[in-house]
């Protein structure tokens, strides 16, 4: 397969059950390369793990190739899921296949545009603060970020682990939701996963590729200012006009307000950086990856062998570690928390009148290659729209709602807990525009 996109870090195949029947029986997919896969080396886009082969296979993994879906290699992605351009990668940039001097998003942007490009049918990313929706969005394809505690992480390396989930991006949202039917569900193997058989008022046995059905009559959807301001005109045009398409379809729009989201970003970021830092402890140079020559003492081994790490990865784990430190800790951790809680909160009230949230995916268009690399807190402000939805644990879809001057634009649905069928029927709803 010829990788134009830069698309893919490992090409390597794990055949599916030649017996399965079903959605995903003969369907290639992509796995981002921070999912562990057996024999297959799993880099997280680093060269720490430059030459690390996992003794397992995350769970996801396996279901898909249960479900007959052959692996055809690991995604390209920014170190670590540290990024929204897929820049930060220690294999070089990915291209988007919309346009190759622009970036296809990240961090799962190998994910994104291998599936745009057609070289995937399906692709697995994962999301911390919007890394499957934002390369979805600027790919011009669907990604689903599941419900906290929907699909299991085990065998995903992990970045922040109170906001991340795997989730699947594929070029319709019915072949995104049958993608998740497969991966979702208990796993023994994370104790963070949830049967819904336990969530008052889901029902374990529905199908989501069946909610995939368009039907948005009488569905209220809210529209909250606050994820619009400041969004890059051209995205707003492309998405008001989305959903004005929903309405011609019966859906009743309502304006709302979330005004915790103005501070989602900074606290987001306080959140996974913390998290970020004390998870890559790890990374000591003993028990997994890239190991320094130095035969010195134990300091200075562990200092050099975390010279492996690119530079956004080493800005994280420092402003992670300053953020937890004692003294620090009330003034930014606490704080964030308490943020957060104010995020999860406002959503709760909205949901209270409201089945659906939309607003652009990301408030700009995909960036040029090199654009933003310079410049940590422009890509972090990207990050607008998307981080709120991990701060309160919610699922969403990001689906295409058209072009603006010739590159894709995202519209996001985001669902009550565990209401992914209905953020899966509006998206069906939109598509095709
Ligand atoms: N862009 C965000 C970050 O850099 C989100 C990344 C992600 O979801 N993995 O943290």
């Amino acid at each position: 397969m010829a990788d134009d996109h830069n698309a893919f870090i490992t090409e390597a195949t794990i055949d599916g059950d030649a017996d399965a029947d079903g959605p995903l029986a003969d369907k290639t997919v992509a796995v981002k390369d921070n999912i562990s896969t057996d024999g297959i080396r799993t880099t997280c886009g680093s060269e720490m793990l430059a030459d690390y082969v996992p003794p397992y296979s995350a769970t996801v993994v396996e279901r898909l190739t249960e479900a007959g879906a052959t692996v055809v290699g690991k995604t390209n992605m920014d170190e670590f899921g540290m990024g929204t351009t897929t820049e930060t990668s220690a294999f070089g940039p990915t291209r988007n296949p919309a346009d190759p001097e622009r970036v296809p998003g990240g961090s799962s942007g190998g994910s994104a545009a291998a599936v745009a490009a057609g070289e995937a049918d399906v692709a697995l990313g994962s999301d911390t603060g919007g890394s499957v929706r934002c390369p979805a969005a600027f790919c011009g394809v669907v990604g689903i970020k599941p419900t906290y505690g929907l699909v299991s992480r085990y065998g995903l390396i992990a970045y922040a682990n109170s906001l991340e989930q795997i989730g699947p991006i594929a070029g319709t949202v019915e072949e995104a939701a049958a993608a998740l039917d497969v991966i979702a569900g208990p796993d023994p193997n994370d104790g963070t996963t949830r049967d819904l058989a336990d969530v008052e008022g889901a029902d374990p046995d529905a199908s989501y590729a069946a909610a995939a059905d368009g039907d948005v009559d009488g569905l209220t959807v809210g529209i909250p200012t606050e994820l619009f301001d400041g969004a890059d005109e051209r995205v707003v045009e492309t998405v008001e006009a989305a959903i004005a398409d929903l309405e011609a379809q019966g859906a009743e729009t309502t304006e709302i307000s979330l005004p915790s989201v103005e501070h989602a970003v900074q606290a987001y970021y306080v959140i996974a950086m913390a998290e970020a830092s004390s998870n890559l402890a790890r990374f000591d140079g003993v028990r997994y990856g890239h190991r320094s020559e130095s035969d010195g003492n134990w300091n200075e081994s562990f200092a050099e062998t975390r010279e492996a790490f690119g530079p956004e990865v080493k800005r994280r784990i420092l402003l992670g570690t300053y953020a937890l430190s004692a003294g620090y800790h009330d003034k930014y951790y606490e704080k964030a928390q308490d943020a957060r809680a104010w995020v999860r909160q406002d959503f709760d009230e909205a949901f209270e009148d409201v089945d659906v949230i939309a607003s652009p995916t990301m408030p700009v268009l995909p960036f040029e290659l090199g654009e933003s690399l310079d410049d940590p807190l422009r890509m972090y402000l990207a990050d607008a729209n998307t981080t709120p939805v991990n701060l309160a644990n919610l699922p969403a879809v990001s689906v295409p709602a058209g072009e603006a001057d010739g590159l894709p634009v995202g519209l996001q649905l985001v669902g009550p807990k565990f209401g992914e069928r209905t953020v899966i029927r509006a998206a069906s709803a939109v598509e095709g525009r």
